[in-house]
C-alpha cells in the first residue's frame, strides 16, 4: 500500500463519500475568476481569511506538495419537513466548518492527526478554494448554480482539503460543468435572480448571502441592512436557501429517497419556531439555534432580525403580537425589523401598533421603518 493509498482508505473509513488529490499549485483559474467578478466579490477578497492568498498555497508554504480533498454526504438521514424552507440543510446536518468537539469535526480532527502520525506536516489558515480544489483533485464538478456535485451524490456535499508537504498521487481533474444539456432551472428558480449566468452568482442578491453575511463591521461596507425588495424575496429562509438545489435535476435521486429519522433534528423540530427565534430566550439560542447555525452568525441579533423577516412574509396575523413584544427589544436592529414585518402582515391592529410605537420610539432608524411600513400597510 502507498501513503496515498493508505490516506484514502482511511478517508472513507471515517466515512468521506469522496476523497482525491491534487498538487498544492496556484489556483490561477479560480484567482483570475475572482479578480474578475469585481465589487459582486470585494467583500469576499477583503474577508480577513484572505482568500486570493490562500489559493496559492505554495506562498503561504513553500513546502506545500498536495492538497487532499474531502466531500461528506450531509443529506444521510432525512430532514424535518417543518424546518425545510427555514435552515438550509447544510447547517441542520450540523457540518460546515464544525469545531472539532462535535462529530462532523471530529472527523477533520483525526484525518489531520493521521496525516501527522504518517509524517506529513499540514498547512496552517490556508484558506482553500474548497470547489475548485476538489474538482481539481476530480471528486466533484460544477453546476451551473455555482455547487460542486459529487457523482452518485448530487451538490448536499460539504467540502474541505488538507494541505501536506508530501508529494503524493494525484487524481484526474473533473473541472467541468456537467449539467445536462439545456437545463437552466436553477437560474429560473431563484427568487433573486441572483444566478445571473451559469456559474455566476450574485452574492448581495443570493438569500443565503442576506441571511447570514448581512452584519455590521463586515469588509467592504456590508451592514446589517437587508433591501427590502430582498426581504420580500427571502419568503421564511433563515439561514441558508436551498432552492437552486432543491429544483435540480442531478439532485432528485437524493431528494426522492426514503432516508432515515435523524432524531436530534426532530427533537430540535418539535420546539422551533420563528415566533421563538424572534423573541429568544438564552435556553433556545444554545439549544435550537447554536447547535445548528454556529458559525457565519455570532450575534443573536441577526436572527431576530431574520427571524421577523420570516414572519412578516409568513403574513399571519397570529405573529402580531410576538411581533410588538419585538418592537420593546433592546436592539434597535430587532425593533425596525419588527416594524417591517407588522407592515408586511397588514390589517389594524398591526397599523395601530406601528402608530403606537411612532411616538414611543427613541430611534432614528426604526422611526424610518416604521414610516415605510405605515406607508405600505394593507388595512381591512
Ligand atoms: S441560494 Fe437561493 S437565492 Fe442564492 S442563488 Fe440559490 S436560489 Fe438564489
Ligand atoms: S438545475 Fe440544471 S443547470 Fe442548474 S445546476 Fe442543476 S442541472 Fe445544472
Amino acid at each position: 500500500m502507498t501513503l496515498t493509498n493508505d490516506i484514502k482508505e482511511f478517508a472513507l473509513d471515517l466515512g468521506y463519500t469522496k476523497v482525491g488529490i491534487t498538487t498544492a499549485e496556484s489556483f490561477s483559474d479560480y484567482i483570475h475568476e475572482l479578480k474578475s467578478r469585481g465589487s459582486k466579490y470585494d467583500f469576499y477578497v477583503q474577508d480577513p481569511r484572505q482568500p486570493l492568498q490562500g489559493a496559492e498555497p505554495q506562498k503561504l508554504m513553500p513546502s506545500a506538495k498536495s492538497v487532499i480533498c474531502f466531500a461528506w454526504d450531509y443529506a444521510q438521514k432525512s430532514f424535518p419537513e417543518s424546518l425545510i424552507g427555514k435552515i438550509g440543510r447544510i447547517y441542520q446536518a450540523r457540518c460546515y466548518n464544525a469545531p472539532s468537539h462535535r462529530i462532523n469535526g471530529a472527523r477533520y480532527q483525526l484525518m489531520k492527526d493521521f496525516l501527522v502520525k504518517n509524517g506529513c506536516q499540514i498547512g496552517q489558515g490556508i484558506f482553500i478554494p474548497e470547489r475548485w480544489a476538489a474538482a481539481r483533485a476530480g471528486i466533484t464538478t460544477f453546476g451551473k448554480n455555482n455547487f460542486a456535485y459529487a457523482e452518485g451524490v448530487g451538490s448536499f456535499v460539504v467540502l474541505s482539503s488538507i494541505v501536506v508537504d508530501v508529494e503524493l498521487e494525484y487524481d484526474e481533474p473533473t473541472l467541468e460543468i456537467k449539467c445536462p444539456e439545456g437545463c437552466t432551472a436553477c437560474i429560473k428558480a431563484c427568487p433573486t435572480q441572483a444566478i445571473y449566468e451559469p456559474n455566476k452568482l450574485n452574492p448581495r442578491r443570493c438569500i443565503a448571502f442576506n441571511a447570514w453575511f448581512t452584519q455590521d463591521g463586515k469588509p467592504a461596507g456590508l451592514t446589517s441592512h437587508i433591501p427590502p425588495e430582498i426581504r420580500e424575496k427571502m419568503g421564511t429562509r433563515v439561514h441558508g436557501c436551498d432552492i437552486c438545489q432543491e429544483v435540480c435535476p442531478r439532485n432528485q435521486a437524493k431528494l426522492k429517497s426514503k432516508l432515515p429519522d435523524d432524531e436530534f433534528l426532530i427533537k430540535v423540530a418539535q420546539d422551533f419556531s420563528l415566533s421563538k427565534m424572534l423573541n429568544m430566550t438564552d435556553e433556545f439560542y444554545s439549544t435550537r439555534i447554536q447547535p445548528l447555525m454556529y458559525n457565519y452568525i455570532k450575534d443573536r441579533k441577526y436572527f431576530q432580525r431574520n427571524a421577523a423577516i420570516a414572519l412578516g412574509n409568513l403574513g399571519e396575523p397570529s405573529a402580531i403580537p410576538d411581533l410588538e413584544i419585538a418592537l420593546d427589544d433592546p436592539e434597535e436592529l430587532v425593533r425596525s425589523y419588527a416594524a417591517w414585518a407588522l407592515g408586511k402582515i397588514g390589517g389594524s391592529t398591526a397599523k395601530q401598533i406601528l402608530e403606537k410605537n411612532h411616538q414611543k420610539q427613541t430611534s432614528e432608524a426604526v422611526q424610518k421603518e416604521i414610516d415605510a411600513a405605515l406607508e405600505k400597510i394593507m388595512v381591512w
